[in-house]
């Protein structure tokens, strides 16, 4: 099953992620993080859906290739989350909800690489990934 703990992701993304989700509440928004890091089993069962499976697409990365899948010495160390908005306790999907909007802007603000975007490569309004500049820092 894939993860929802902040550990999961890579240490530069960790504080970042709850910052964010700090500043979500500030805001009036209950941001709640539905995935941090998943295997390489669990992205290809993602993957066939919508091809080989029924049901949408929601990705178009095969296993080891997204950013939930990352590893940093043999430990999970995702370069993304994912949220989704609660109200009542309930995830609103619905993208157009202002709540999502007010995610990506706080997304924004940290730094952080918004899928949501209008110009995004492929549109995932749930995925907030660390910017490759900034991982790139550390390599150096
Ligand atoms: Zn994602």
């Amino acid at each position: 099953m894939a993860s929802r703990a902040i550990s999961d992701l890579h240490p530069q993304l960790q504080p970042l992620a709850e910052a964010f989700v700090r500043r979500c509440r500030d805001a009036g928004v209950e941001a709640l993080i539905t995935c941090t890091w998943r295997s390489g089993a669990e992205q290809d069962a993602l993957y066939a859906q919508g091809r080989s499976r029924p049901g949408p697409k929601v990705t178009n990365a095969r296993a080891g290739q997204s950013a939930h899948n990352a590893m940093r010495h043999g430990s999970p160390a995702a370069l993304a989350f994912d949220v989704v908005p609660l109200i009542g306790g309930k995830p609103v999907w619905d993208a157009h909800h202002p709540h999502w909007q007010l995610m990506g802007e706080i997304g924004a603000a940290l730094g952080l690489n918004w899928y949501g975007r209008p110009d995004a490569p492929f549109r995932e309004f749930p995925h907030f990934e660390l910017n490759s500049t900034d991982l790139d820092k550390e390599k150096k």
